[in-house]
C-alpha cells in the first residue's frame, strides 16, 4: 500500500511538473531569444576599415618606466576601452575618441608632462587611461567581440577628427558625470580657457552613484582638514564649522569657509576625496555628512552626458561642439602642428 502510494505521488508529480516543465523551457527560450535586443546590442556588429590618418603616425606612450610606440589608432583605442564603458551608444564612443585624439594632439603640440621622454602616460590622474585589448576582454566576457568592435570603430569611423579652436587642437577635458552642469576651467583650475565653458548637461539621476552620501566622524574630519589648513579653528559645536557655501553655476561649490578659512570647493572635494565639487554639507549625530552630486571633475566633455545626447539622436560631432564652447571640427594630425 505504502509503495502504491508512493509510485502514485511520483505519478502525480511528474503529471503536475511536466507542463510546469515545459512552461519553464518555453520562458528561458524566450529569454534567450530577447536577450540581444534586451541588451540593445545587435547579434555581430560588423567591424569596419581603420582609418589611415591615425595610422599614419605614432604616438609615445609611458607605461611605467618604459617607453612604448605605437599608432595614433592603437594608442586611442586603449584610452577609449578604459575611459568610457564600451555598453555606450556608438555616438558617444566616437566623442569620447575624438575627444581623446584631441587631448593627445594637445600634449604633443604643448611638450606634454613627461619632459620630451615621452607625448603621453597611461596614469589617468596625469595624462588618460589606456587598456589593452586583452586585458579589456577579460572584463568583458561574451559581449567582448561586439565591445571590441564599437571601440575600434569609434576610433575608425572618427579617423583623424580632432576639435580645434583657432585652429589648433584643443585641452579636450572630459569627466564622468556633471549636476546638470558642466564647470568652466576657471572654477576649477587657475586660468580659464574660452572652450572650456560652463554648459548644461542633459544627465540625470539615471548615472550610477550620481548622487553620493559620505561621512566623517569631527575626529576624521578635523585629522583631514587640518593637515591642509592647520590655521583653522575647528573648535566648539561642529554644526558651525562649515558656513557661507557660495555657489558656482550649476550647484558646485565655488568657496565655503570651515572652520574660518575660505576654501574653493574643489579643494574640499581633493582633501575629503568627494566624488565631484557639488555637494552640500550637514552635522548629524555628531558627524559631517556630505551629499554630493556627479562624478568628476566637471569640466569639457560629460560622458554620462554624451551618452544621454547619443540616446537622444544626437551624433558625436553635436555632442563635442555642445561640451565645447566654439570650436570646429577636423582632420588634424602633429604635421599641422605649427
Ligand atoms: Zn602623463
Amino acid at each position: 500500500m505504502k509503495r502504491y502510494l508512493s509510485v502514485s505521488i511520483i505519478l502525480l508529480c511528474i503529471l503536475f511538473l511536466l507542463p510546469l516543465a515545459t512552461v519553464v523551457t518555453h520562458v528561458v527560450q524566450k529569454v534567450q531569444t530577447q536577450q540581444p535586443s534586451s541588451a540593445e546590442e545587435p547579434a555581430q556588429i560588423e567591424l569596419l576599415p581603420h582609418g589611415e590618418t591615425d595610422n599614419s603616425y605614432t604616438v609615445r606612450v609611458l607605461e611605467g618606466d618604459t617607453v612604448k610606440e605605437m599608432s595614433m589608432a592603437e594608442y586611442l583605442q586603449g584610452v577609449v576601452r578604459a575611459e568610457m564603458p564600451a555598453s555606450f551608444e556608438q555616438q558617444a564612443l566616437c566623442a569620447q575618441a575624438v575627444a581623446a585624439r584631441t587631448y593627445t594632439l594637445y600634449k604633443i603640440a604643448t611638450g606634454g608632462n613627461h619632459a620630451g621622454i615621452a607625448d603621453v602616460c597611461t596614469d589617468p590622474k596625469c595624462c588618460q587611461a589606456y587598456l589593452d585589448k586583452e586585458a579589456a576582454e577579460k572584463n568583458w566576457g561574451d559581449n567582448a567581440a561586439n565591445y571590441e568592435a564599437k571601440i575600434e570603430n569609434a576610433v575608425s569611423m572618427t579617423d583623424g577628427e580632432t576639435i580645434l579652436y583657432n585652429g589648433a587642437p584643443i585641452l579636450a577635458v572630459f569627466h564622468s558625470s556633471s549636476a546638470g552642469q558642466t564647470k568652466s576651467a576657471g572654477e576649477v583650475w587657475t586660468n580659464d580657457l574660452p572652450y572650456l565653458q560652463s554648459v548644461s548637461s542633459p544627465e540625470g539621476a539615471t548615472v550610477p552613484n550620481y548622487y553620493s552620501r559620505v561621512e566623517f566622524t569631527s575626529e576624521e574630519f578635523k585629522k583631514l582638514f587640518l593637515a591642509a589648513h592647520p590655521e583653522a579653528d575647528l573648535s566648539g559645536d561642529m554644526s558651525g564649522w562649515i558656513q557661507d557655501r557660495e555657489l558656482a553655476e550649476g550647484s558646485s561649490v565655488d568657496h565655503i569657509t570651515v572652520g574660518g578659512i575660505r576654501v574653493r570647493g574643489t579643494e574640499i572635494r581633493s582633501i575629503f576625496s568627494l566624488r565631484s565639487a557639488s555637494f552640500d554639507t550637514q552635522a548629524q549625530d555628531g558627524k559631517i555628512v556630505f551629499f554630493v552630486t556627479g562624478y568628476g571633475h566637471g569640466v569639457g566633455m560629460s560622458q554620462y552626458g554624451a551618452q544621454q545626447m547619443a540616446k537622444d539622436g544626437d551624433t558625436w560631432q553635436d555632442i563635442v561642439t555642445h561640451y565645447y564652447t566654439g570650436v570646429t571640427v577636423a582632420v588634424y594630425t602633429p604635421e599641422q602642428l605649427t
